[in-house]
């Protein structure tokens, strides 16, 4: 059977390989045969491995969602009576975290920087000096509304030196860029199965040390379906998750998995960077801004901020692209046009010189002159 391949070039769902689309045609089975649990045994093992965790210190525990089912969780689950979480909040998936923690009603500290600049971690500790209720720092590694890394590692020294945990969202950076729990003082991270693993929607994951899940038994259980505690706690004496799987998208992962190891996690990232390279050299050739410098872009999101052309129209652009088989994506940043093309997936250099033909095209049939305008602001 072949599929048409298309070039996704939104954040995730990423373009896949014919084979992780085809190791979802199994025969049917019922999750809780042992055969099947197996599969979900080794996946944890090979979730903490990419993370490079030992696996007397991590462990992986499952939900059946998208990645923002592990934000959260971890939130949900991670704050003991009393406590406070403070959100480090320079982009649109921070502040999803601060929202979280706003309807959950939890005690938290929503600290705003900009979202184009290079964090202040230096402001991130006089907010942990002034406050010692504080127990969850939380994190977005690579906002991928604009690209901006933020300096996990440094959060994390400073959380641990005032006695707190470091929660990230890695779920755009897990398996894309090289992640060491340890050495980037990572106490939780998190992702999902159809961005950096290039495998199938509906499986999401936490990878975070054991001894803190343990102790978050006695922390307020705020949620029955989403929380950390028992739904390792369920794997761990019965060996499978509380609830159904997303049976399918776990065969495809586990090909992907398989796929991601041949890769090997160096070549990958090289692969994903040159993809970043080889879209910041076509934005530049047709005159597009970006949001975010360089020096603090993660290299793997484009965001570029809208011409000054009457004929720009994004939408039109998009379908030009979108038929021809190459999808582009708008961006998240409030009160400002902006797209984004970001080298998740099974992409590589040719899919993107083949993409700015497409997209050259599409600019002329808008009429949109080339270089693109903009007014001086
Ligand atoms: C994709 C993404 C999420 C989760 O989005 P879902 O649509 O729920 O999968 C969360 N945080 C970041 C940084 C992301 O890139």
């Amino acid at each position: 059977m072949k599929t048409r391949r298309n070039v996704l070039l939104n954040p995730g769902p990423a373009t896949t390989t014919d084979t992780v689309k085809m190791a979802q045609i199994v025969p049917d089975i019922c999750p809780r045969e042992k055969e099947f649990a197996d599969i979900l045994v080794k996946m944890q093992r090979d979730l903490v491995e990419i993370v490079h965790g030992s696996h007397d210190a991590y462990s992986t525990v499952f939900f059946c969602g998208s990645g923002t089912i592990c934000m959260d969780v971890c939130l949900n689950s991670l704050l003991p009576e009393g406590k406070k979480i403070l959100v480090i909040n320079n982009g649109a998936y921070s502040a999803r975290a601060a929202e979280m923690c706003e309807h959950y009603g939890l005690s938290y500290i929503d600290a705003q920087f900009p979202l184009d600049t290079e964090l202040d971690v230096s402001a991130v500790e006089r907010i942990l000096a002034a406050d010692k209720d504080i127990y969850v720092v939380y994190s977005t590694h690579n906002e991928t509304g604009t690209g901006l890394l933020n300096p996990v590692r440094e959060i994390g020294a400073l959380a641990h030196k005032y006695n707190c945990i470091s929660v990230v969202d890695t779920i755009s950076t897990y398996a894309l860029l090289p992640i060491n729990m340890d050495e980037d003082n990572i106490d939780f991270c998190m992702s999902s199965a159809q961005k950096g693993l290039m495998s199938m929607s509906g499986l999401s994951f936490i990878v975070g040390k054991t001894e803190i899940i343990e102790a978050s038994k006695n922390f307020p259980v705020r949620s029955y379906y989403c929380n950390l505690y028992r739904q390792y706690a369920h794997f761990k004496n019965h060996g499978e998750m509380h609830f159904t799987p997303p049976v399918q998208t776990v065969y495809a992962t586990a090909q992907a998995i398989r796929e991601y190891f041949d890769e090997g996690e160096i070549k990958k990232f090289e692969r994903h960077i040159g993809v970043h390279e080889e879209i910041r050299r076509g934005l530049l050739r047709l005159g597009f801004k970006e949001v975010v410098k360089r020096e603090w872009q993660a290299g793997l999101i484009a965001a570029a901020v809208y011409p000054d052309d009457e004929n720009w129209d994004f939408g039109k652009i998009h379908d030009y692209c979108y038929e021809r088989g190459f999808t582009i994506y708008p961006g998240k940043i409030a009160g400002k046009g902006t797209f984004r093309l970001c080298s998740l997936g099974a992409i590589d250099v040719a899919d993107i010189k083949n993409f700015f033909v497409v997209f050259e095209q599409a600019l002329a049939h808008c009429n949109v002159s080339t270089p693109v305008k903009y007014n001086n602001r």
